[in-house]
Parts: structure tokens; sequence; C-alpha cells
């Protein structure tokens, strides 16, 4: 069974969203605000978390932080809020897709379920966890990435861009990605202007040559 931890607090929305997604068959824990749910997501372990920004405690980008610092458990964000920098923030802090209300059910009940798929698709194949070239190595089960003979600190963003270069998962977030394979490239190209590995294919996404 997929456990879905709502946090949301607006009683109506909490309901709406326990019924479609029990009906489904999804575990549903529901949390009314921010520090509810990070003892909630400890305690139950959710396989996805659906995340209101605007909660009565504390902000939800601040639980999408709390949550970063322990797990990778997908988190979709529910946002009322049109201002692009806020879907940002939410993104930059470790969200995985957002939804902006008011939606309709199937469309959250779809990006629910892409959210679930790219997680099972993570388990990577031996051998493809480990990219060597003459510049750097990085190996993806490990989560290490050395440079000549220094190691690179990635961010958890970072791992999850590269993950999607090697075609461990998918994803359609093209500009927030763009943003943030400028910033790996500055860490691992030597010339990250004009990048050897990390390739930009136009149209499609970002391409590892080896
Ligand atoms: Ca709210």
């Amino acid at each position: 069974m997929t456990r879905v931890l709502v946090v949301e607090d607006d009683p109506q929305l909490v309901r709406a969203l326990v019924i479609n997604l029990q009906a489904r068959q999804y575990g549903v824990d529901a949390a009314p605000d921010g520090t509810t749910a990070l003892r909630l997501a400890a305690a139950r372990q959710p396989d996805v978390v659906l995340l209101d920004l605007g909660l009565p405690d504390m902000d939800g980008v601040d639980v999408i932080k709390g949550l970063r610092a322990w797990t990778r458990v997908p988190i979709l964000v529910l946002s009322a809020r049109q201002a692009s920098d806020e879907k940002v923030a939410a993104l930059d802090a470790g969200a995985d897709d957002y939804v902006t209300k008011p939606f309709s059910m199937n469309e959250l009940l779809a990006r629910l379920r892409a959210a679930v798929r790219r997680t099972e698709e993570a388990p990577l194949a031996p051998g493809a966890t480990l990219v060597e070239t003459a510049d750097f190595t990085i190996d993806l089960l490990a989560k290490k990435a050395v440079r000549g003979d220094h190691d690179v600190r990635l961010t958890p963003t970072e791992w999850h861009l590269l993950q999607e270069v090697w075609g461990v998962s998918q994803s359609n977030k093209t500009n927030y990605l763009r943003v943030y394979m400028a910033q790996l490239r500055r860490k691992l190209e030597t010339d990250p202007a004009h990048p050897r590995y990390l390739i930009t294919e136009p149209g499609m996404g970002y391409r590892f040559e080896g």
C-alpha cells in the first residue's frame, strides 16, 4: 500500500483528499500543521507527501527543509500562491512538483502517481552507479563525487539532477533543472561554459557524454 501524508489546514480539502485517496487504496495520514507533519513523517514513513504551503504554524517551505534533512520522500506541493517565486522557493527547498489550487482531483492524482513512480524507478542497476571520466568520478549510490584529488560537495538537488541526467528518473521540470545544471557544471566541468560531459540536448533535456 502506498502511504500518503496529507499536510493541509483546510478541513474540507483534507476531507476531500482523504476520501479520494482512500477510494484508490492509498493509506492516508493527515497533519493540520507543520509540526505535526514533521512528527508524522518520521513516525509513519510515508511514500509521498502532499504539502500545503500556507500552514498555521510554519511556512510549508520550512517543512520541506525539515523533511529534506533526512528523507528523499517525494513532496508534491499544493499551493494557492500564484507567484512563481514561491514555487521556485518550494522547489529549491526540495519539493518534487507542485499543483496550484484550485486543482482537479484527477490532475492531482496523476501527479501523485508520477511522483511515486519516479522513486520506484530509482534503484540503480549495478555498474550504472559509478561514472568515471578523465576529470571526475561519481558514485551515484554512495553519493560521492571526486574531481581531481578532492571531494566535490553536491546538494541533494544536484544529486537528484545527476540521476536525471543518467536516466535514472524522469522529470519535466526543465526550467528549474537548467539553474541547477549550470551550478553542477561549475562544480564538475573544467570549462563550464563549454561543457564536455553534461550536455544540453535541445528539446530533449540533458545527456551525459562519457
Ligand atoms: Ca493553508
